[in-house]
């Protein structure tokens, strides 16, 4: 077995060595799904996990732009189509000066399996440019925008690839985006999710990917006849994923003492209550200040700079920032302070060691691909909507949000449930989004 997974690999990094993110997740599935492939004669020797490592489309463009000054700005875009097995392309656009084609394959790599589990039709895919929003004013933001949508346009489509937001992308953007798509294309159209409810937006979507990670830490902790009531939770990140999560962590009566930004992140013992988080979410959604003017408002809290939260003691750790944000010292750190349930809210923020550490302690630990579906499952539940223009209520998408969230639990039960009974959900995770993905390509035939 090591064998198939050694060689299979060494593969993968002939092509690719020079994308260590991409590598990174790929490792990970292939860990987990080659032994399930040589088990089943029906995906064995059809090269299906190859075929799934190669996008099949890869698009890179130039986006040129002027800023307020005059200067003529040139960034990258780009648009990873990876997977259109069960759906149209699907998955978010980041706008992060980071942003590069390793991280946007292992994002476009990880939405294919995520979205498989979903349950919903939907392929992967991923996108993004290298363009940073902070410090920007509005309209440079429309400008590039709309300098982003004028090449991707051609590339997308309701029935093709359907954008959303991820890092630096949010209702601001979406808006721009689509009122130069609308204007390209001369139709109003469900090309992205993440709208404005005015026109064609869900509710629940902004709320989606934060309220199920909890939601999916609650089942977690269900099973050991644990929930989230009364537990200390650290979150990381203070953008959309991270105030979701701790909204709904406050709903479900936990106490939230630290949230972050790429600066450092706030401490408040006493928590943070509701009417501090909304403080927060002004602060950063509206102001778009920094997470450390948080101690201006309110002294009491500290504020630690240029470092993660992982080092305060908590029950539940909920990453919701960016990638390889939590590694295994802090993975250890976490352990030895009684942390005993951790749900990523944002995508691969765990190492690969820190996932072993959490494995070999034996505690909860769900990866990103199954605990923050509940994002892309709502923007699949708003172009339902779209299609039949219609709006479903508030407690219509929540109730299907819970829904599709549990069943991703079960499906991590049903294929990663270990012989000790120990529940793998990087395993079953994996596995589940496989074979409904495997399942669709074996049918298609060789394409
Ligand atoms: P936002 O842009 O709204 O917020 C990102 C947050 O993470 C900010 O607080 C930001 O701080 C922080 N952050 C970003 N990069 C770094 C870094 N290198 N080091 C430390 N902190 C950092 O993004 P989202 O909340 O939408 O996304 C967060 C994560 O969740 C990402 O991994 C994303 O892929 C994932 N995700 C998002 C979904 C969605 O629906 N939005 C769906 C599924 C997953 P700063 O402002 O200083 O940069």
């Amino acid at each position: 077995m090591k064998k198939n997974i050694e060689e299979f690999l060494d593969l993968v990094k002939q092509r690719n060595g020079h994308e260590p993110e991409f590598l990174q997740a790929v490792e990970e599935v292939a860990e987990t799904v080659i032994p399930y492939i040589v088990k089943h004669d029906i995906y064995y020797g059809k090269n299906i996990l190859l075929r799934m490592v190669e996008p099949e489309r890869l698009i890179s463009f130039r986006v040129s732009w002027v800023d307020d000054s005059g200067e003529i700005q040139v960034n990258r875009g780009y648009r990873i189509q990876m997977n259109s097995a069960i759906g149209p392309y699907k998955g978010g656009l980041r706008f992060h000066p980071t942003v590069n084609a390793s991280i946007l394959k292992f994002l476009a790599f990880e939405q294919v399996f995520k979205n498989s589990l979903t349950t919903l039709p939907m392929g992967g895919g991923k996108g993004g440019s290298d363009f940073d929003p902070k410090g920007k004013s509005d309209n440079e933001i429309m400008r590039f925008c709309h300098a982003f949508m004028s090449e991707l346009f051609r590339h997308i489509g309701p029935n093709t690839d359907v954008p959303a937001g991820d890092i630096g992308v949010g209702a601001r953007e979406i808006g721009f985006l689509f009122g130069m798509y609308k204007k390209l294309r001369n139709e109003f159209t469900g090309v992205l999710t993440g709208k404005g409810l005015s026109w064609g937006g869900s509710l629940i979507r902004p709320e989606a990917t934060g309220y199920g990670t909890v939601y999916f830490a609650e089942s977690m902790l269900n099973t050991k006849n644990e929930s989230v009531k009364g537990k200390t939770v650290v979150i990381s990140g203070s953008g959309n994923v991270a105030q979701f999560a701790a909204e709904k962590v406050l709903q479900l009566g936990g106490k939230v003492v630290t949230l972050s930004d790429s600066s450092g992140y706030i401490y408040h013992e006493g928590g943070i209550d509701e009417a501090k988080l909304k403080f927060v979410m002004e602060l950063k959604n509206v102001k778009r200040g920094r997470i450390n003017e948080y101690l201006k408002q309110y002294p009491n809290a500290k504020f630690v700079s240029g470092k993660t939260p992982w080092e305060v003691p908590c029950d539940i750790a909920l990453p919701c920032a960016t990638q390889n944000e939590l590694n295994e010292k802090n993975a250890k750190t976490l352990l030895q302070n009684g942390c005993i349930c951790v749900s990523e809210g944002a995508n691969m923020p765990s190492t690969k060691g820190a996932i072993s550490a959490f494995h070999d302690a034996k505690i909860l630990f769900a990866p990103g691909k199954a605990s923050n579906a509940g994002g892309v499952a709502t923007s699949g539940l708003e172009m339902s909507q779209n299609s039949l223009r219609i709006s479903w209520t508030r407690k219509e998408v929540d109730d299907r949000l819970k829904g599709i969230m549990k069943n991703i639990h079960d499906s991590c039960i049903e294929y990663g449930t270990e012989d000790d009974g120990y529940i793998n959900y990087v395993k079953g995770a994996n596995i589940a989004g496989f074979v409904k993905v495997a399942d669709a390509m074996l049918a298609q035939g060789i394409v």
